[in-house]
């Protein structure tokens, strides 16, 4: 059996209400921040019950604002995970800090705590920064154990909505950066969100996200603004328009409905493969809320012919988008030269990712695609059964 059309990977689940809004904003003549911004910013303070929530064109910039706001500086080392994306470890970089990798959890693929305990005690860390992986939480309680007094920054590019227990992600640690790319649970196009309780940290995030001028530079074009402003620090650009706002608060009232749907093919993909004995379905942890974000598959290399691989070329083939999460930052030519690092100084990274291979999960799947998704993956094992 085969599709006759692509299964994209990923897509936005976006329709006429967000058209109508971005539509209201183009028809209003204010593009930039204000507004639609101020309210999507209130709207999901409110949500994930932080105090504060500043927005900015990505998840990248909020962590860059996160660690500069901390006072991270050159030579500092920042712990983080070497399973995830490019962003979690260069915005370290940016601040001429270095990453300090710890290896993960083989079940959920997230930072090990106890790995964490005994680096903290070797180095002298400045911040920490754990990744919610797919959207199943880090052991929050364990790393802040282990972190003592150092802040954490919650790299949750993949959990909205995740909960810890019963509580949301959004207002676990002192920071909590969020991704609105196009990808993401919820989708601006591009944004991010910074969420914390610190006063003064939210300040020096949103002075920094509009190049270190004064506060509300961005109302100096309209009635109640002045066309005064300091500047207090060479800052950065990383403010959000008013489009991608707008956006964003109707992603936000749809953001439970949209899950909703991600944890229906999750349980489809959960009971089709539980029993297969060369893939190994998503660990997590029935006390807590996974985002399903994304639907992390891993295939058994030695039962299967041609491995990982193989088995992602035949889903393409059967016109199914895959994609992989993630290559370990540790086996990029960037972090292997710049730190000597070989595959197996994080060996669990490196095994997991040799066999990870991630299925579509999104609200636009229809029950089709989902059939079309379980019946090409259990073909593709038996074709390629050892
Ligand atoms: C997508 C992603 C980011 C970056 O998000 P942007 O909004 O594109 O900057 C950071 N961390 C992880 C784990 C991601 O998957």
């Amino acid at each position: 059996m085969m599709r006759t059309s692509f299964l994209p990977f990923a897509l936005p689940d976006t329709g006429d209400a967000e058209l109508a809004a971005v539509a209201d904003v183009i028809r209003s003549g204010w593009l930039t921040t204000g507004t639609q911004v101020r309210a999507f910013e209130a709207a999901f303070a409110k949500y994930v019950g932080a105090k504060h929530a500043i927005a900015v064109n990505s998840c990248t910039a909020a962590m860059h604002l996160a660690l500069e706001a901390l006072g991270v500086k050159a030579g500092d080392k920042v712990l983080t995970t070497p399973y995830t994306f490019a962003a979690t470890a260069e915005v370290i970089r940016y601040l001429g800090a270095d990453p300090l990798f710890v290896d993960v959890r083989p079940d959920t693929l997230n930072i090990d705590p106890e790995r964490v305990a005994d680096a903290v005690k070797k180095h002298e860390v400045a911040a920490i920064i754990p990744v919610h992986i797919a959207g199943e939480p880090c052991d929050m309680d364990a790393l802040r154990l282990a972190a003592g007094d150092i802040p954490i920054i919650e790299d949750a590019a993949h959990a909205l909505p995740t909960r810890l227990g019963g509580r949301l992600v959004g207002n676990l640690s002192r920071f909590t950066c969020f991704s609105f790319y196009a990808t993401k649970t919820l989708s601006t196009g591009e944004g991010g969100m910074i969420t914390t309780d610190d006063d003064a940290a939210a300040d020096r995030c949103r002075i920094m996200s509009l190049h270190g001028i004064s506060r509300d530079a961005w109302k100096r074009y309209t009635a109640e603004g002045s066309w005064a402003y300091d500047i207090i620090a060479p800052g950065y650009k990383y403010n959000l328009t008013d489009i991608a706002g707008a956006l964003g608060l109707v992603q936000l009232g749809k953001l439970e409905a949209m899950w909703r749907r991600r944890v229906e093919i999750a349980a489809r993909y959960d009971a089709a493969f539980g029993s297969i004995e060369e893939l190994q379905i998503p660990a997590r942890n029935p006390a807590n809320q996974h985002a399903w974000h994304l639907y992390m598959l891993r295939v058994d290399n030695a039962r299967l012919r041609g491995g990982r691989d193989a088995f992602a070329d035949a889903l393409r083939r059967k016109n199914i988008g895959i994609s992989v999460h993630f290559i370990p930052l540790h086996m990029h030519p960037y972090y292997r030269d710049t730190y000597g690092y070989r595959p197996e100084d994080f060996p669990i990274a490196a095994r997991e990712f040799s066999r990870e291979v991630s299925l579509p999960i999104y609200s636009r799947m229809s029950d089709a695609d989902v059939a079309d998704v379980i019946a090409a993956v259990l073909e593709c094992v038996d074709a390629a059964r050892a």
